[in-house]
Parts: C-alpha cells; sequence; structure tokens
C-alpha cells in the first residue's frame, strides 16, 4: 500500500470486508469443538491464507487468528511423529481439555502455540482511511472485523487495493500486478 494512494473517506470497514452478501460464510475454527479431520476438511476447502479462531460458532467471539500454512505444517507434523493423534483427536486452541472430550478419546492436537492471539481488529464502522492508515503502519496483511464482540469478517491488504481500484474506476490487476 503506497502512501499516495489515497482512500476515500466515505467507506467503512464493513463496506470493504469480506464476505459480501453473496459470498460463502466466513470460514473460521473453533477453540476447541472440531477434529483433525474437521479442520483439515475446512482448510482444504478452501484457499484462504488464514482463519480466524472462535470461542465456538454461536458466540462468533474472536480468540485468535491461524496462518493456513502453520495448520498445514502442524497437523502434517502431528500425523507423523506425536503418539496417537488421528483424524478424530480433537484440535484444541485453549490450554485446558474441554470436559466434553471423552477419556476414551484419542490423545488431543494442541494448536494454541501456533495462534496468533492479538490479530489486529477493527470494529465494522471504523472509516476506511483509518484502516489503511494502520494496515501501511503496522504492515499488515489482515484485519479482522468485529460488531459488539461477534466476528463479523476479514479484510486483506487485497481487498484493500480491489476497493481502492474500483473506487478510482481503474483495473485492479495494473494496480495489484505494476
Ligand atoms: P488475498 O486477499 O491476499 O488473496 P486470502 O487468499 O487469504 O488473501 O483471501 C482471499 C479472499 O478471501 C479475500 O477477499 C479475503 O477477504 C477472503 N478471506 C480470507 N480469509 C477468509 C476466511 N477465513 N473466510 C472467508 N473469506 C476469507
Amino acid at each position: 500500500l503506497e502512501p499516495k494512494e489515497e482512500f476515500d473517506h466515505s467507506s467503512l470497514a464493513v463496506d470493504v470486508m469480506r464476505p459480501r452478501r453473496s459470498d460463502p460464510a466466513l470460514a473460521v475454527l473453533t477453540q476447541e469443538s472440531m477434529t483433525v479431520e474437521e479442520v483439515e476438511t475446512l482448510v482444504e476447502s478452501t484457499h484462504y491464507s488464514g482463519f480466524p479462531v472462535v470461542v465456538s460458532q454461536e458466540s462468533q467471539r474472536l480468540v485468535g487468528f491461524v496462518l493456513r500454512r502453520d495448520l498445514l505444517i502442524s497437523i502434517d507434523n502431528a500425523r507423523k511423529r506425536q503418539e496417537g493423534v488421528v483424524g478424530a483427536s480433537h484440535v484444541l486452541f485453549t490450554d485446558h481439555t474441554p470436559a466434553a472430550v471423552a477419556p476414551e478419546a484419542p490423545p488431543p492436537l494442541r494448536l494454541r502455540g501456533i495462534l496468533d492471539l492479538s490479530p489486529f481488529t477493527v470494529t465494522d464502522h471504523t472509516p476506511m482511511d483509518i484502516t489503511v492508515d494502520i494496515f501501511r503502519k503496522l504492515g499488515l496483511r489482515q484485519c479482522l472485523v468485529t460488531h459488539n464482540g461477534r466476528l463479523l469478517g476479514i479484510i486483506t491488504k487485497k481487498d484493500i487495493l480491489k476497493h481502492m481500484a474500483q473506487m478510482s474506476n481503474r483495473d485492479p490487476e495494473s494496480i495489484l500486478f505494476n
């Protein structure tokens, strides 16, 4: 994001974030209720670079953000080396073991270590000029969007570039790849 590129002052985070109304829902992981197999299926069914982790599907309260690459490497390593980790193992982004996991269940896969516990977030009504300024100053690749503490969406650097291009009616490709 070049400092010279101006951002229109009327756009809000909610105007730029994904998913758009017509898109599939945000792909999120839950902190302690998914199995290794479920996580693998979700990750492999998308090409996203990262996934927000939430307390539960119902609460949509943000716990952190995990990169696709780190998830795949950790799962692969665990399946190869970690005693007993199988598809049915629970993936835990928490410190504790949830009570719901049966004692005879296979050993869980603990992934708190690869979780970014403080991903950058803005609220849905944050003006985009402020958001862009933060992206530039902190060198962000993505930021999460919340409303009343619930996760709503995600904005990547490319989303911002595309939005800028649309606003100025330029061909997005010419901005992204020049
Ligand atoms: P980039 O925007 O650099 O291509 P991604 O591949 O991560 O980065 O994202 C592609 C698109 O999907 C972007 O529009 C982004 O906002 C959106 N996106 C990213 N992560 C998710 C996710 N976990 N669930 C839904 N949409 C996502």
